[in-house]
């Protein structure tokens, strides 16, 4: 069968190594560079990865390499200081808690009650959502097990009674969902034990999962066209930039849900509705390396303002920044509102921000001593994905949040979609996962 797939993000090249391996003949669409969200950037002559930079689940990543039956040529490396140190209001809470730390009895309990789901969530987030699916049932009565009657992150949290700066430190997780606490689904309150020490980064860099997919698609025979940006869909044949049109048997769409179907000529989404966090990447090349440990992280000082502003629209008094030193490489990721406004290194919401992240880690005047400095905005997140730039897509409501709504991977017989804008939570283990779910879905159909 001949399958074309729109978008060459993560995404898009993890599913066509595997529908290539099943012998279809796959050619990949991409507007701009393979790589979507993940691309290698020179800044002040030192080269970054940007878009990801924590490499979690690697049992997902494990899992795609055993269905594509390739040995792992990723070479993962644990990252010492784990999901780093959490400057919360209440102290610093580095995550996981090691021993003799004061919170270290509080986060074994806390990580005792998440324990059960340490090994279904492998196959929560690499099965189909099906409950005719036993490993999913399975799966999903351990994790309704752990969160009981607990809708969101925050409530689950708050049943607890954790010392507040742990909780603190574990509510900043539920950005991982994109969303404030209040707004993200139970399971993500669970994703720092259930991460644990298990944080990894590729040791050539995280480019290096990239080049490895491209290796996968290339030894398979799939057909990558960058610059090649689809510009229409009418049943199953695309017309590109330039006005050539392509026909293939399926398409798969591994592109933001809302540029799929004005593509499609679709309502347009509305500016106002709900959607997940962008932000403001900045890439800086210092003078020589910060004193700074691998991760830290400076949540909002209160999470309940973050969230009004964030649900408006607005900037929030202070936000999540997440903060990579590596020599002399430093990155500073800022959470924003998806908005699509070009934020950039001038705009004063986002001075702002940086001296409150250079005072938490005392170290101030950092970023205005760096050689180089390159910033990627919500404007950029917006020109190939979601219309506002959000990093994660639309906004799900809490209970299509965790992985048992039925995500619409089919959208007609022969229009399938897969990524980010379609796995709640779309980071690289969803991603991989959601290609493995679609791959199988495929299979039987
Ligand atoms: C700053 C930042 C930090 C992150 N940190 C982490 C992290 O630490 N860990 C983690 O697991 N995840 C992280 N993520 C999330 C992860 O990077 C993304 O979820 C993932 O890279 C998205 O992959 P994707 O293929 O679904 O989407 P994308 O990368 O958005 O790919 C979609 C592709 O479609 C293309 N496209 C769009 N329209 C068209 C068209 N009309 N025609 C052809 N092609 C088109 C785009 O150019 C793009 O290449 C982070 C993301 C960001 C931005």
């Amino acid at each position: 069968m001949s399958v074309g797939i729109l978008g060459g993000g993560l995404a898009g090249l993890a599913l066509a190594a595997l529908l290539a391996s099943r012998g279809h003949s796959v050619t990949i669409y991409e507007r701009d560079r393979a790589g979507g969200k993940l691309r290698r950037e020179i800044v002040g002559g030192l080269s970054f990865d940007t878009g990801p930079s924590l490499f979690t689940f690697p049992g997902v990543w494990r899992a795609y390499l055993e269905r594509l039956g390739e040995a792992d040529p990723l070479a993962l490396e644990p990252l010492t200081d784990g999901l780093g140190t959490h400057h919360t209001p209440f102290g610093a809470v580095p995550l996981p808690v090691p021993p003799g730390h004061p919170l270290h009895s509080a986060w074994e309990t806390y990580r005792a009650k998440v324990q059960p789901l340490a090994h279904p969530i492998v196959a929560l987030l690499t099965t189909p959502p099906r409950l005719t699916d036993p490993v999913f049932l399975r799966a999903s009565r351990t994790l309704f097990g752990v969160v009981g009657p607990h809708l969101t992150a925050e409530s689950w949290i708050r049943a607890q009674r954790m010392p507040p700066a742990l909780a603190h430190a574990i509510r900043t997780h539920a950005l991982n969902a994109g969303l404030s606490p209040a707004d993200a689904a139970a399971l993500y309150a669970l994703i720092p034990a259930l991460v644990g020490a298990e944080v990894y980064r590729p040791a050539g860099g995280m480019g290096a999962l990239l080049n490895a997919l491209l290796e996968f698609v290339t030894v398979r025979g799939v057909q990558v066209r960058e610059g090649a940006e689809v510009t229409g869909i009418k049943g199953a044949t695309l017309t590109l930039n330039g006005g050539e049109l392509a026909q293939h048997d399926l398409l798969v769409s591994a592109m933001d849900p809302h540029r799929l179907a004005a593509l499609r000529g679709l309502p347009a989404v509305s500016p106002t509705s709900e959607r997940t966090v962008s932000g403001v990447a900045i890439y800086a090349a210092l003078p020589r390396a910060a004193p700074l440990p691998a991760t830290s992280v400076i949540p909002p000082s209160d999470f309940q303002p973050f969230r009004t502003a964030i649900r408006a629209g607005a900037l929030p008094p202070d936000t999540l920044a997440l903060v990579h030193a590596e020599g002399r490489r430093l990155a500073v990721l800022l959470t924003a509102p998806a908005t699509a406004r070009p934020l950039g290194l001038d705009h004063p919401w986002v001075r702002a921000q940086v001296e409150r992240v250079e005072r938490t880690l005392g170290v101030p005047g950092l970023l205005a001593s760096a050689d180089d400095v390159q910033a990627l905005t919500p404007e950029h997140y917006a020109a190939g994905g979601h219309p506002g730039g959000a990093i994660y897509g639309a906004a799900l409501p809490v209970w299509r949040g965790g992985p048992f709504h039925p995500q619409p991977y089919r959208l007609t017989p022969r229009l399938w979609q897969v990524g980010t804008g379609v796995h709640p939570g779309g980071g690289i283990p969803a991603i991989l996962g959601g290609a493995l779910m679609v791959d199988t879905l495929l299979a039987r159909a």
